[in-house]
């Protein structure tokens, strides 16, 4: 579709990086910033503070990374979200789905990225509100339908965020791999998805010694379907698309290395869907025939949305605190291998 974004072959997939800002305590504890952004594409990360450091450390290998474009801490949702999505949404206007994936470890703000506030919300709310402005312009006799589900990957089981209960099985149809069950949510307009999305949040899996946190381990997965018609050569013509819109589990558990706890037996769970996310990123920026979907519930759930031309995004998010430098480094290598 769009031959400059598209290499021969593979898929491209567009890979962002934001940068949160620092928090309040952080600064407090005299936390110091390790990541510097410049001409709104590079990243550099630097053990050192001070901005002629940073400018040295360009030649040092690995440290310098450049993405499709890099957000600094003052970029806004707005702005995220017409630089990432709206081309997604897009698409799926045309009938092609896309998928936009948040990456990055616990606290470095994949949840302000995809949901945000109700003073500013996130991709999720914002990609919502562009669909139903456009969808209404375009669609021939003004209707259409908007659905949403909203689940959660946690430990390689499936739950519905919209209707918690019992796991979902996953069942293979003639449509491809759905969750027999799920919710399918017909959304009106915007203003009531904000408070739909949040209460699905509070649904995720919590960390048993934390019961007011989110857990970590928890991928959380937004599914909208927009339907309708429009003419085409005089004709009458459906069209049907979906945007998944993903806010992963923290990346922090993919490095695991402890196998004898609980604990370590989720981490590796969480492991498999990660690892298979990035196996499948990797076979399709490499192009690859055969894209191992099945070996986790999570890409069992986005095969129809990932790969294909340029409908993938990813967002690594990334804390700016000195103490999350390793971190940072995991999250900035993973993205730079998504490209
Ligand atoms: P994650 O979901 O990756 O664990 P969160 O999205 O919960 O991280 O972010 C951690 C904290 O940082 C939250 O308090 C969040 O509100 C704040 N935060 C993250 N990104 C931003 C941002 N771009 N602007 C302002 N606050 C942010
Ligand atoms: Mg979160």
């Amino acid at each position: 579709e769009n031959p400059e974004n598209c290499e021969s072959g593979g898929s491209r997939i567009l890979v962002f990086v934001r940068l949160r800002p620092m928090a309040k305590k952080e600064k407090e504890a005299g936390s110091r910033t390790c990541v510097k952004i410049v001409n709104r594409k590079d990243v550099y990360l630097t053990e050192f503070a001070s901005e002629t450091d940073y400018l040295r450390l360009k030649r040092l290998r690995g440290r310098h990374f450049c993405f499709d474009a890099a957000f600094s801490d003052s970029t806004t949702q707005q702005e995220v979200y017409a630089t990432t999505t709206t081309e997604l949404v897009e698409g799926v206007l045309q009938g092609r789905n896309g998928s936009v994936f948040c990456y990055g470890a616990t606290g470095a703000g994949k949840t302000y990225t995809m949901l945000g506030t109700v003073e500013n919300p996130g991709v999720m709310v914002l990609a919502i509100k562009d669909l139903f402005s456009k969808i209404r312009q375009r669609s021939y006799d003004g209707n259409h339908l908007v659905h949403l589900s909203y689940l959660e990957v946690y430990n390689e089981t499936v739950r519905d965020l919209l209707s918690p209960g019992r796991p979902l099985v996953l069942r293979e149809d003639k449509q491809g791999i759905v969750a027999a069950g799920l919710t399918q949510y017909r959304a009106y307009s915007t203003d009531e998805v904000m408070s739909l999305l949040q209460q699905g949040n509070q649904n995720r899996t919590t960390e048993p010694t934390r019961a007011n946190e989110t857990s970590s381990r928890s991928h959380a997965i937004l599914q909208v379907v927009a339907e309708f018609q429009i003419i085409e050569s005089g004709k009458i013509v459906n069209r049907v698309g979906k945007l998944s819109l993903i806010d992963l589990a923290g990346s922090e558990r993919a490095l695991a290395t402890d196998q004898r706890s609980q604990r370590s037996i989720e981490g590796a769970n969480i492991n498999r869907s990660l690892l298979a996310l990035s196996s499948c990123i990797n076979a399709l920026v490499e192009g690859k025939k055969h894209i191992p979907y099945r070996n986790s519930k999570l890409t069992q759930l986005l095969k129809d949305s990932l790969g294909g031309p340029c409908n993938t995004v990813m967002i690594a998010n990334i804390s700016p605190c000195n103490l999350s430098f390793g971190e940072t480094q995991n999250t900035l290598h993973w993205a730079d291998r998504a490209k």
